[in-house]
């Protein structure tokens, strides 16, 4: 995956709301314990695949790389601790 997709999925992982910004302190990005939006989040990126914006060969290997950008994202707020 190049950092293109890499950007491509964050922005949709974000906007599924499967990451969000840290409630308490609005600065440090965290995933969402929410499977609702990661579930919206592996939509997001098969339809982003359909659409030729993430350069994988296969529609399950962009979700296999959606998953990777949830898992390095925190599981919680490293300062806050939330
Ligand atoms: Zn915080």
């Amino acid at each position: 995956m190049n950092r293109y997709s890499w950007f491509v999925l964050e922005h949709y992982a974000k906007k599924a709301g499967a990451i969000i910004v840290c409630p308490r302190c609005r600065t440090n990005e965290m995933r969402a314990a929410d499977p609702a939006a990661v579930q919206t989040a592996y939509g997001m990126a098969t339809n982003a695949w359909e659409r030729g914006a993430i350069g994988t060969d296969s529609r399950e290997e962009a979700v296999r790389f959606m998953k990777r950008v949830l898992k390095d994202a925190k599981l919680r707020c490293p300062v806050c601790l939330v």
